[in-house]
């Protein structure tokens, strides 16, 4: 195994490929390249690229200690609409994995038997997250649609890492179903932000008027909406 900067470098290799790519990401180091490219070029690329890595490097330990991942554990505390839920075990007699949001809890059903099986409870645990996310974000897309006279053709969901959520031409919109963990306010602004696409396709004044006129204390919600982003990280797939 190739190390780099104390991290593991992981290459990727693809006949087709014509460029030498780095990803950095929270574990390690990805390189993607063709089979020709021998180990040395990549540790020379690599060298040749040092500052760039050591920055986004340093980004990524900045982002864990400001959002640490929440565990398993009765006691850890999920972001839920911008309020903290403590994680709760329950005996469940069910084969089942379930949760609900109860109160200021987040209580994981449970067998007994299923309680060490973490990879079942992270999968089910991003399950109900997504479910309740798209049940309460079209509910929200409806209410702001009635209230500016916007209404998108199409309502998609995804879960991008660092975005909130786009508009199309076709007028798609989508929606990062990992905004489920932001303030209620910050949801609200995404929304109206994308609708607002439906009617300007771009960042004109108009387009800032528009959203104003829904939402005048908008500007204090755009200034913490990039630093919040990674909050919902925890809910990506393990790769
Ligand atoms: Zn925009």
């Amino acid at each position: 195994m190739l190390y780099f900067l104390g991290h593991p470098v992981e290459i990727v290799r693809r006949a087709r490929r014509r460029t030498l790519t780095i990803k950095v990401q929270e574990s390690s180091l990805r390189v993607l390249t063709n089979q020709q490219v021998k180990t040395d070029q990549i540790l020379a690329f690599l060298n040749s690229k040092e500052n760039w890595i050591a920055k986004h490097l340093n980004q990524i330990k900045i982002r864990q200690t400001q959002f640490p991942k929440p565990t398993l554990q009765n006691g850890s505390h999920y972001p839920w609409l911008g309020e903290r839920k403590y994680f709760q075990f329950a005996e469940s007699k069910k084969q089942k994995v379930q949760f609900k949001i109860e109160d200021g809890f987040l209580i994981c059903y449970v067998a007994q038997a299923l309680q060490s099986s973490s990879t079942e409870i992270q999968r089910q645990l991003i399950k109900f997250y997504k479910t309740q996310a798209m049940q309460y974000l079209e509910t929200r897309v409806s209410y702001w649609s009635d209230v500016t006279g916007l209404y998108p053709n199409q309502l998609q969901f995804r879960s991008p890492r660092s975005r909130w959520g786009s508009c199309s031409s076709q007028k798609h919109i989508s929606l990062n179903w990992k905004l489920i963990c932001q303030s209620p306010a910050l949801i609200d602004y995404v929304i109206v932000h994308e609708l607002c696409h439906l009617q300007h396709l771009n960042h004109s004044t108009q387009f800032w008027n528009l959203v104003e006129s829904h939402l005048p204390d908008y500007q204090v919600i755009e200034k913490v909406l990039q630093d919040q982003v990674y909050l919902g990280n925890f809910l990506d797939h393990p790769k």
